[in-house]
């Protein structure tokens, strides 16, 4: 009977130093069951989003606590999707050829169209028959084109007169890998520290800890990529679960602290 049970924390400084241990020696000794790679973590104070670089967690064999298998990765810039294409990865236009125009469909590249006019006969009074309008009283007299505005062309609609269309692979070309600046989405994507001060609790004993966390969404390490989502409730204590981070000289470990956590994906 490990002593951890019969003899139950008594302050916050304890309980952290207890499951430290209790989560070290889980993994130490590899009771535990893999359950994914963390892509976002939704917490009070917002979503920590880890895209593809966030940590392994798994569970304990014996129950569903919860266990950070690798070390803490820290928080990557977080990625905003912007209208602009990707420039690394794109390619020529293969509708206008790179020129990032194209021949004005409605005018058919004259610039202007004709428009059906009052003929100048009605207003003089005649000679009917041998004006250009044939006595109809109309005639049709050429406007400046209003889609291209006389200029004959208009902007590529396919790649929106920039000449190039983003391929999201690198080098951009069929088989290659996801481009690196767009990460495959494309359009220029933004990037933006994500502040892990602004997930921040407080302290339990010494430890920072961060959330609280409502839910985790994992990528299944199976091969399967598929999604699996574990919900957070709170313990019978009441508390939900916290992210403690240890940070040693070389390291930060993450412990999972509180709440109980159920997998909570329904799947076909
Ligand atoms: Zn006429
Ligand atoms: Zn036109
Ligand atoms: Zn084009
Ligand atoms: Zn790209």
């Amino acid at each position: 009977m490990p002593p951890t049970i019969s003899n139950p924390p008594t302050t916050a400084q304890q309980y952290v130093q207890q499951a430290i241990a209790e989560q070290s020696q889980i993994i130490a000794q590899g009771q535990y069951q893999m359950l994914g790679q963390v892509m976002r973590i939704r917490t009070d104070r917002g979503v920590m989003e880890f895209y593809g670089s966030g940590p392994l967690i798994g569970r304990r064999h014996d129950r569903m606590d919860l266990v950070m298998v690798t070390e803490w990765p820290g928080l990557p810039d977080k990625r905003t999707a912007t209208a602009a294409p990707c420039v690394h990865c794109a390619v020529k236009c293969e509708q206008c050829e790179g020129k990032k125009a194209s021949t004005c469909e409605l005018c058919g590249g004259a610039g202007e169209r004709l428009q059906q006019t009052v003929c100048d006969c009605l207003k003089t009074g005649g000679p009917f028959e041998a004006c250009e309008c044939h006595g109809i009283g109309m005639i049709g007299k050429p406007h400046k084109c209003a889609a291209c505005n006389g200029t004959k062309t208009i902007a590529c609609p396919r790649c929106r007169g920039t000449g190039q269309e983003a391929t999201g692979l690198y080098p951009p070309k069929p088989g290659s890998p996801v481009c690196p600046k767009c990460q495959g989405q494309r359009v220029v994507v933004k990037l933006a520290p994500q502040q892990l001060v602004a997930f921040l609790q407080g302290k339990l004993g010494d430890m920072p800890v961060y959330g609280p966390i409502r839910s985790i969404v994992l990528v299944a390490m199976d091969g399967s990529r598929n999604i699996d989502i574990v919900e957070v409730e709170p313990d019978r204590q009441g508390n939900l679960m916290v992210l403690g981070l240890d940070k040693q000289a070389n390291v930060t470990r993450g412990y999972f602290l509180g709440g109980v956590a159920r997998i909570a994906t329904a799947r076909a």
